[in-house]
């Protein structure tokens, strides 16, 4: 592929580090690889024997690391149409049904894969270069996800207690099925890794979270699930674990929170249990839009970070994007009316890149930009990013943090100049070079009317595209076991 050169960044933030951001300088990447980073005078001295092949003038432009999405559902674009029906939101098992398996139990390979494709459009869109997916249907969700060229955490759910019609595995399948992922799909050298997943932890049978523990011992990738993001599933597992010293004990006592665990939201968490969490070594991601919009709580952010744990940031929803949720991030814990609130500057920042790498083990590779690490690089076009506004430059000598500041608070909607993931452009001036976004798009609002119209049809029936096969918040033993197979 040859030499790269970003020429002359009027602003290049390499990392979340004050210090490391500059002016007038540039980066090479060789392959798929940082190579150098400094003057344009140190790169021709450095590498007198390197010719170029692609030269981008940044002169005007930010140049910064790709975002990693902590956490998301690529499928999962159509959730809150079904919004329309009559639930109880505040029971769990009611709204999952209707909101959530409902919108998942309808898709078809064909209509995921469209959606799956728009969703990662519009990821690389809004800067992000690597996404973490949880999807139902993982063989067609990798398929877009590669065909997309976004670096990707591939994690297929698994639950027990409710089975959806377009992926119909009962619990040992779905453990058979994210074993033969990992097998085929899982290379983090690459751009695919593959962590196991079980829903959440009051739809699961201990022993499919036995099962996924173990498969992820024995593959050695991360444990990913929902952990904690509705009041009534918080209050209804401390009911059923009282016994154990509450819900929480449980499961810390079960091996469920290490270092290899990774926890989406965290938003129902107390402080106790985020100091037992901290010396754990897990990481948490923060997804501040669904905490808002679906939950009606907020993680405690500031806690998290003054205990030391690592917090990533996450979209959780096709539609989001990591950019946005960046200034949510910096702005909800300024209101959160908690003993710890105001979140440094370059918080969000480092959380959307190195937080999130971090808790996937992926930071040696990205999340910043230097040398010997992967090219995985965004460029804004200040010239078309009015909103970016007052960003100067004069701020690195008189307060560099104050450009975190600047940049996140209005970076909502923005998108990329340039995309570039494992030294591979995506996006130049402002467009996609391979993939088609206008068709994606527009099949995937046609996929929308589509799933409408006949969640409409089975709710006149008072039918699902899922069924329940244990009620949820049960114990292995009070489960029939005839009814899992
Ligand atoms: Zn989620």
């Amino acid at each position: 592929m040859g030499v790269t050169l970003f020429k002359n960044c009027k602003f290049l933030f390499a990392g979340a580090d004050p210090k490391s951001v500059s002016t007038s300088h540039s980066v090479a990447v060789e392959d798929d690889r940082i190579l150098f980073l400094g003057t344009e005078k140190e790169y021709y001295e450095q590498h007198p024997e390197k010719s170029l092949s692609t030269v981008i003038d940044c002169t005007d432009k930010l140049v910064m690391p790709g975002l990693v999405d902590g956490h998301n559902h690529l499928c999962n674009t159509l959730m809150n149409i079904s919004r329309a029906f009559p639930f109880d939101y505040s029971h769990i098992s009611d709204h999952m049904l209707t909101t959530i398996h409902d919108p998942y139990g309808w898709l078809t390979p064909e209509s995921l894969y469209d959606i799956t494709m728009t969703s990662a459009i519009n990821a690389l869109k809004h800067g992000t270069t690597t996404v973490e997916n949880s999807t139902i249907l993982p063989d067609t969700a990798y398929e877009a996800m590669d065909t997309s060229g976004i670096r990707g955490i591939l994690a297929p759910q698994m639950a027990s207690s409710f089975r959806l019609d377009s992926d119909p595995l009962n619990w040992k399948q779905a453990l058979e099925k994210t074993k033969s992922c990992i097998e085929h799909y899982h290379n983090p050298k690459r751009r695919m890794s593959v962590a196991v997943h079980i829903h959440d932890l009051w739809d699961c049978m201990e022993k499919l979270m036995d099962g996924a523990l173990e498969l992820a011992e024995q593959y050695d990738t991360r444990f990913v699930t929902h952990f904690w993001e509705f009041q009534n599933a918080a209050e209804r597992a401390d009911e059923m674990w009282r016994d154990d010293g509450g819900a929480f004990s449980h499961y810390m006592k079960k091996g469920l929170i290490t270092s290899r665990s990774v926890l989406f939201h965290g938003s129902m968490l107390r402080e106790p249990e985020i100091e037992a969490i901290a010396g754990t070594g897990a990481s948490i991601i923060h997804n501040p839009d669904i905490n808002g919009t679906n939950c009606g709580n907020c993680a405690y952010v500031p806690y998290m970070l003054k205990k030391g744990i690592n917090v990533g940031l996450g979209s959780d929803y096709g539609s989001l994007d990591a950019m946005s949720a960046m200034k949510l991030m910096l702005i909800v814990h300024n209101i959160m009316p908690r003993a710890e609130r105001v979140l440094p500057y370059q918080a969000p920042f480092y959380a959307a890149t190195m937080g999130s790498a971090r808790a996937y083990g992926l930071d040696q590779e990205i999340g910043s930009i230097e040398p010997g690490k992967k090219a995985d690089i965004i460029t804004i076009d200040l010239k078309k990013a009015p909103h970016l506004l007052p960003l100067c430059t004069s701020l690195l000598e008189a307060s560099p943090e104050l450009l975190y500041f600047l940049f996140t608070r209005n970076c909502a909607g923005t998108t990329t100049s340039e995309t570039m993931v494992d030294g591979k452009f995506l996006r130049r001036d402002g467009e996609f070079l391979d993939l088609d976004e206008e068709k994606f798009v527009k099949k995937t609002f046609d996929w929308a009317e589509r799933c409408m119209t006949d969640l409409m049809e089975k709710h006149r029936f008072g039918e699902h595209y899922a069924r329940i096969i244990h009620p949820d918040f049960m114990k292995d033993g009070d489960i029939t076991w005839d009814v899992l197979n």
